[in-house]
């Protein structure tokens, strides 16, 4: 961590990562792909080969989707009582579409925790 990244406050880098942008400079793209990392920033060349999230981002994104999920299926049942097939056919895709949708968010913020915290999550 350079002398510069010290005044990069954490939450301006976490809403960096959140938006899949560098965590340093917030303008280079932290991703190649879906949820590929960049070797390093394009504009700061900050590498990014150190910041390995690994399983992390999944945890945080399931345990984000269960708070919400669990509560509208239940209040789902209770208002309309749909038949199971209905709620599955509703209830499934929803939460396929919420969960593809947050990972590569929450993958880039949690890179930009890693990146904050020192670097590495081994
Ligand atoms: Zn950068």
């Amino acid at each position: 961590m350079s002398q510069n990244d010290v005044f990069i406050s954490w939450p301006v880098a976490l809403i960096h990562g959140f938006l899949r942008r560098c965590p340093r400079c917030g303008k280079g793209r932290l991703f190649k792909g879906y949820l590929t990392p960049q070797d390093k920033c394009s504009i700061c060349e900050l590498s990014f080969e150190d910041l390995k999230a690994d399983d992390g981002p999944a945890y945080i994104t399931m345990g984000l989707v269960c708070l919400f999920i669990v509560p509208f299926f239940f209040l789902m049942e209770a208002l309309y009582e749909p038949p199971l097939e209905i709620a599955l056919v509703l209830s499934l895709p929803l939460t396929l579409a919420i969960i593809l949708g947050l990972l590569p968010l929450i993958k880039g913020a949690f890179m930009a925790a890693l990146w904050k915290s020192g670097g590495k999550s081994e």
